[in-house]
């Protein structure tokens, strides 16, 4: 089942597409989390994208579908893949599309989850990802039992560059204008899937797999 998985910056993509990832056996593809991994690793293509990704503007499309169409070819992806944060503007859905018909694929089936802009604000400004294992907190509906560090690992926790306020509502605002209006988009092809996103991680999970 070729997926993706669509929502303003903090709706939850990550933590139910690797739900998703997990109960179908396909790999979960987040382009932010490769981009932060190539910005980490001080890569060329790190460099490029760096100083956009911190000021919460989106990297250009031209070095996003490339990226893209370079991971869905690894063997991996052959009987299915979840996109996360990707695509995020028409054109991008567009060169998706192209990338895909060249291997006779399409995506099948567009997971929409729904989150009011006020709980957006709140969840990013909250949130907190363990630095050594990448475990995320939320310091109000999901703190850590010792404040700065992971149960899981013992690791540090820290907050990402771009979940500070100001950089919140710029990526809000270029979510509204840029991405918002490939909701139409997926709609007008039938394959989009509306999910209450504002539920409990385990109630949103339920719902989703039961549309799949
Ligand atoms: P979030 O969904 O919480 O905003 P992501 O981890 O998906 O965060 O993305 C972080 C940043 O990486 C974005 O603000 C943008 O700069 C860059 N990025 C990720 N995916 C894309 C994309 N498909 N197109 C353009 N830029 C992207
Ligand atoms: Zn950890």
């Amino acid at each position: 089942m070729n997926l993706i998985i669509f929502g303003a910056p903090g709706a939850g993509k990550g933590t139910q597409g690797e739900f998703v990832s997990k109960s179908k056996s396909i790999p979960a593809i987040s382009t932010g989390d490769m981009f932060r991994e190539a910005v980490a690793s001080k890569s060329e293509l790190g460099k490029k994208v760096s100083s956009i990704m911190s000021k919460g503007a989106l990297v250009p499309d031209s070095i996003v579908l490339k990226l893209v169409e370079e991971r869905l070819r690894k063997d991996d992806c052959k009987s299915g893949f979840l996109l996360d944060g990707f695509p995020r503007t028409l054109p991008q859905a567009k060169g998706l599309e192209e990338i895909l018909a060249r291997s006779n694929k399409k995506i099948d089936k567009v997971i929409s989850l729904e989150v009011s802009e006020e709980s957006i604000i709140k969840r990013l400004s909250s949130r907190r990802i363990c630095k050594n294992c990448g475990r995320k907190y939320n310091l109000e509906t999901l703190p850590p039992k010792k404040e700065g560090i992971c149960d899981n690992c013992g690791g540090e926790l820290f907050q990402r560059e771009d979940d500070t306020a100001s950089t919140i509502k710029h990526r809000l605002s270029v979510y509204f204008i840029e991405t918002q209006p490939l909701i139409e988009y997926y709609k007008n092809q039938n394959i989009l899937q509306t999910v209450n996103g504002n539920k409990s991680v385990p109630e949103i999970s339920a719902e989703i797999a039961a549309l799949l």
